[in-house]
Formats: C-alpha cells, sequence, structure tokens
C-alpha cells in the first residue's frame, strides 16, 4: 500500500509523518533523491539521498524513478523505485512525502494509492510558521509560497483532504484513515 502525502512547505506534514511512523511499525517513510544542498542537520540517506545533477539524469535515465518533479523550480526530487517495491513487498505501508507534480504522476501510475492532502488553518498561519522554522532564505520562502498557493487550489484532485489545526488530532484521523482505507482494501 503506498499513502501519498502532499501539503504545502510548513503545514507539518513532517511531524504527521513522524507521529504515523511511531504509532505504525508497518509504516515506513520512502527516503527521497534530491539535488538540494543538505542543511545542517540532515545526514544523507536520512533525510534525503543528496545527488549530483548528474546523478539525477542517470538516476530518470535508468528509469529508477517512480516519480519525480522540480520542486520550486530550484531542485529535483524524486522517489527511488526499487525501495518502494522491496518495502511493498514486505507488505509495508509506504509514505511518499511529495510534492503536486509527484502526486499527479502516482495518480497515474499508481492510481490505488491512497492520496492525502494536508492543509493549513489557513494562508497567514501558514506563512507565519515557515518563516518561524528559519530553515530558509527570504528567496527560497518567496519561492515556497508561491508554491503553496498552487498546491491549495488542487486539494480537490486528492482522495481526503486533513486541515492541520492541532497537530495530535490531525495525525490521529490521518492514521484512521489510512488503516480504514486498508481494511477497504483487503
Ligand atoms: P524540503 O526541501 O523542504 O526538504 O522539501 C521540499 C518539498 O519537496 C517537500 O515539501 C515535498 O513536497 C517535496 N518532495 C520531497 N521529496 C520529494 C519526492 O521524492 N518527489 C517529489 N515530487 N517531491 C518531493
Amino acid at each position: 500500500m503506498i499513502v501519498v502525502l502532499v501539503g504545502p512547505a510548513g503545514v507539518g506534514k513532517g511531524s504527521i509523518v513522524r507521529g504515523l511512523l511511531s504509532e505504525r511499525a508497518d509504516f515506513v517513510l520512502s527516503v527521497s533523491a534530491t539535488t538540494r544542498e543538505p542543511r545542517d542537520s540532515e545526514t544523507d540517506g536520512v533525510e534525503y539521498y543528496f545527488v549530483s545533477d548528474e546523478q539525477f539524469d542517470r538516476m530518470i535515465e535508468d528509469k529508477q524513478m517512480l516519480e519525480w518533479a522540480w520542486v520550486f523550480g530550484l531542485n529535483r526530487y524524486g522517489t527511488p523505485k526499487k525501495p518502494v517495491d522491496k518495502l511493498q513487498a514486505e507488505g509495508k505501508t509506504v509514505i511518499l512525502e511529495i510534492d503536486l507534480g509527484g502526486a499527479r504522476q502516482i495518480m497515474k501510475t499508481a492510481p490505488e494509492a491512497i492520496q492525502i492532502f494536508i492543509a493549513p488553518p489557513n494562508f497567514d498561519e501558514l506563512q507565519q510558521r515557515l518563516r518561524g522554522r528559519g530553515t530558509e532564505t527570504e528567496e527560497q520562502l518567496a519561492a515556497r509560497l508561491k508554491t503553496a498557493k498552487d498546491e491549495l487550489k488542487a486539494q480537490d484532485e486528492f482522495d481526503q483532504v486533513f486541515i492541520n489545526d492541532e497537530l495530535d488530532k490531525t495525525t490521529q484521523e490521518v492514521l484512521d484513515y489510512i488503516l480504514r482505507r486498508k481494511e477497504e482494501n483487503e
């Protein structure tokens, strides 16, 4: 089972995923490849596989990507296919925390995947959260907020939308929804 989790940067997807993983030993987060530079706190192979443009080109050519996209117009991010196949074969629920473009590719190539959108209570709050995080430059912030507007317009394409107004509550709602969908599938 693949679960796609989409939502604007700063909406709290990362925290929701951490909550899901701590609740369920059979849930695994897919580690993406990216051409973005690692942040100080990040380790290669943990948050992402940090790769060069050439390596990313090769992964696409070799058809190693389940999906990939330019994100914020600055860097490419993609889901390596092999680990996802392996985890699925092991019966794991694989979470993909990806952008809208990537989710749309999965809607086509894996229509059985559960598609979830996480929305902020409102745009001002999203802006504040993103600024408060302090991990982006002004230029990066502007790119993320512009992308956020486009993403928010696309909510209807998803199976279910959750408004992240309170982290623990939202995490539980997302978990309940995934488990219900899994049950329906069995
Ligand atoms: P960040 O640079 O903050 O780590 O991630 C930025 C955004 O990249 C995330 O919010 C997520 O939407 C997107 N992203 C991360 N990994 C992938 C991936 O494998 N594929 C796609 N399409 N987008 C990704």
